[in-house]
């Protein structure tokens, strides 16, 4: 089928890092597909952007783990496809208090998959990483095989320029305004803001920040997905440690679990800067951003003091960089069909609660999934359905 004109099998809307995948899904399996972005392609003004996302195994919620282990392979799969490198293997390193729960599920997760793993005591933490990493004499570690780290922004022009050489059209600068049934010929149509219209028999919803604005006026369905502006924090080593905390020697990726969640990198995409960055942020509109509001940055300048033993200069991050997370109000992604008159036409995929990049490739292939076959498979899909919501009011 030639891939021009107004007529498509699947349409999906928003080209972050989830709805480039699931375009280069779609378009591998053969259908017509259009990825429609308001921005410019690669833009930054969404959640996708960037120089590194970790990607780790160790989960507190067990139906994780499956996702993540199928993503480490589709990500090699498409690296293979393309013939270049978006992702550097590391360890993976839990920090935390020994009785933090979060940490506590890591460690039972570890043991329900077969996860080798290790559980440190401080000295035997500070013996491992040779005095890179300390941690208070309450804390454990668990230290993994499972880490590393993805290039966010050449991960997503990967998958753009895979999809576009299975046949799919990108159209970039182009909102989409709304999205309605199509009471004659089945399927939807999508208009944009520039007076245009394509029709699909299916459409793919992967908006990011922009969920809960796009699904009202589409659907009228209130959801619970809270854009929240955040950044990451950049700090510079002391003169002469550069070298131990590089990529591609022993020092791991790491989540710190508590109160302040810090998460970071080893030095990859900026010699001499380490990244470590806490998971908090600010309730923001996607399209009123204040670029940049304080994030706890207090309390990260104390746990970069206190983890890296001075090595690092906490006094004031070397660099910030400005990001959007969409927060669920438990933190797991919604991946449903939008149901009422779309039945299964409109699929959507949002809320991934700023730890959904390391998935972009299974969320790709799960959204492909619903899409050609109804349902996807291999997948629990309840902890992702719109009717946990509904089931739990709470929620919203
Ligand atoms: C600071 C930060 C650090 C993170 N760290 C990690 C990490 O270490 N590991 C990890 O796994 N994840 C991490 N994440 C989370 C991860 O980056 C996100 O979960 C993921 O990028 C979400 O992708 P998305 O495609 O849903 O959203 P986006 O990338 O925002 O894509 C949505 C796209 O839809 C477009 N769009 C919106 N409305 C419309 C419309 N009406 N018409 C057309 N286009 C539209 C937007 O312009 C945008 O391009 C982090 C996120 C942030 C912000």
């Amino acid at each position: 089928m030639e891939n021009s004109g107004d007529q498509f099998d699947v349409i999906i809307v928003g080209a972050g890092v989830m709805g480039s995948s699931t375009a280069y899904q779609t378009a591998k399996r053969g259908l017509k597909t259009l990825l429609v972005e308001q921005f410019d392609l690669l833009h930054h003004r969404g959640s996708s952007h960037g120089e590194s996302r970790t990607i780790r195994a160790t989960y507190s919620q067990h139906y994780y783990y499956p996702l993540v282990m199928e993503s480490y392979h589709l990500w090699q799969q498409a690296e293979a496809e393309i013939g270049y490198k978006v992702y550097f293997k590391a360890n993976h390193f839990d920090m935390g208090s020994d009785d933090d729960s979060n940490l506590l599920a890591i460690i039972d997760n570890c043991r329900r998959y077969s996860v080798p793993h290790q559980i440190l005591r401080r000295h035997e933490v500070t013996e491992k990483f040779s005095g890179r990493i300390d941690i208070p004499d309450n804390w454990i570690g668990v230290s993994n095989e499972f880490g590393g780290v993805i290039k966010p922004t050449k991960a997503v022009a990967m998958f753009q320029a895979l999809a576009h050489k299975n046949g799919a059209v990108l159209r970039d600068n182009t909102e989409v305004t709304d999205i309605k049934r199509d009471n004659v010929r089945g399927g939807v149509v999508v208009s944009t803001a520039d007076g245009g219209s394509f029709w699909g028999k299916k459409c793919v919803v992967t908006v990011g920040a922009w969920m809960k604005k796009l699904v009202k006026t589409v659907s009228g369905l209130e959801l619970p997905i809270q854009p929240v502006e955040t950044y990451v924090c950049y700090w510079r080593i002391k003169e002469g440690h550069e070298g131990k905390y590089a990529i591609g020697g022993d020092f791991p990726t790491f989540t710190s679990h508590g109160k302040l969640l810090v998460y970071g990198t080893p030095t990859l995409e900026y010699p001499g800067l380490i990244k470590a960055a806490a998971h908090a942020g600010i309730p923001c509109d996607p399209d009123k951003r204040q670029w940049g509001p304080g994030v706890l940055l207090d309390s990260l300048k104390e746990w970069v003091e206190g983890r890296f033993l001075g090595m690092v200069d906490s006094s004031e991050p070397a660099m910030k960089q400005c990001c959007m997370y969409s927060l669920t109000p438990e933190e797991d992604f919604v991946i449903d069909f939008l149901g009422g008159e779309f039945e299964k036409d409109v699929v959507m995929g949002g809320g991934f609660s700023g730890h959904g990049f390391k998935m972009g490739p299974v969320v790709g292939r799960i959204l492909a999934d619903m899409v050609v076959h109804g349902e996807a498979k291999g997948v629990e899909m309840r902890y992702f359905s719109l009717a946990r919501f509904k089931d739990n009011p709470e929620a919203s």
